[in-house]
């Protein structure tokens, strides 16, 4: 079993999509095993993008998910991180097929709705990250 950090961005909150968005992982089979409605600190969200710090979409990133309550979770299952990212959809709003989350509901890159880490090291520094108080085994 593998587990991934994954956040439901502010536009997802303020759109109403947390229910629609939970049952896409759920239905795939993969199980919450921490989840919290939380609002961002800069600080938070400067650790959780610090790769993207030299990046001119940078402080545009930062505002964005600084700008309303998250839906921060931990899912586990089969090939958790991979699963997720292919549930998301791609990055770039063009390229995001009908079918995923991003491809069905979302219609800009920067507000793409979705968050999940890209490997198996990032999952482990992100939920560290984000709940720090979380059990790891
Ligand atoms: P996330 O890390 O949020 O899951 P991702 O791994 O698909 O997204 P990254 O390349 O890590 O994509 O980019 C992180 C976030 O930065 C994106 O989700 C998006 O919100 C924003 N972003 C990435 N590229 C651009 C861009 N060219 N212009 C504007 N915003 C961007």
């Amino acid at each position: 079993m593998e587990r991934t950090f994954v956040m439901i961005k502010p536009d997802g909150v303020k759109r109403g999509l947390i229910g629609t968005i939970l049952q896409r992982y759920e239905q795939k089979g993969l199980r919450i095993i921490q989840a919290r409605l939380m609002k961002v600190s800069r600080v938070l969200a400067e650790k959780h993008y610090q790769e993207h710090r030299s990046k001119p979409f940078f402080p545009e990133l930062i505002d964005y998910i600084t700008s309303g309550p998250v839906f921060a979770m931990v899912l586990e299952g089969n090939k958790a991180v991979s699963t997720v990212r292919l549930l998301n959809g791609a990055t770039k709003v063009e390229d995001a097929l009908p079918g995923t989350i991003r491809g069905d509901f979302a219609i800009s890159t920067t507000e793409n709705l979705v968050h999940g880490s890209d490997s198996a090291e990032s999952a482990e520094r992100e939920i560290s990250l984000w709940f720090p108080d979380a059990f790891t085994s």
